[in-house]
């Protein structure tokens, strides 16, 4: 048996949790405030993931920049090759909500997104 120590990312509390492994199996959270801190817990053992956030450059909109994010959690080993793919994308305006600025990024079945509207100037 073996106790991981992490803290909670699911909202600004950061509780520390206790996590105990047993056969390489995540079977106890303890230090969680709530019920996602178990989840996270048992998740971030088994498999751990993340949104990737990051920005693109813009041309002829309205701001320089695009904010964009990943659809939904991609696995936390891939987010370099998802930051890789992003290098050298420009993206021309106008951009809505929810484009798809990459589709299926690093081989992942997520797609990267804009979060923001831009406007063609
Ligand atoms: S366990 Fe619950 S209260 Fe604590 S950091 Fe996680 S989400 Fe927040």
């Amino acid at each position: 048996m073996e106790i991981k120590e992490l803290v909670c990312i699911r909202c600004p509390l950061g509780c520390n949790l206790q996590v105990t492994i047993d056969d390489g199996k995540a079977t106890k959270v303890t230090g969680n405030s709530c019920k996602r801190g178990e989840e996270y817990g048992i998740k971030e053992c088994a498999n751990p993931t993340r949104i990737v956030t990051s920005i693109i450059p813009v041309e002829n909109g309205d701001v320089n920049m695009l904010p964009i994010k990943t659809k939904g959690d991609v696995p936390k080993e891939l987010i370099f090759q998802c930051l890789k793919e992003l290098k050298g994308i420009k993206i021309n305006a106008p951009v809505k909500i929810g484009d798809i600025i990459v589709k299926n990024i690093a081989g992942t079945g997520v797609d990267m997104v804009a979060t923001r509207e831009i406007n063609r100037i």
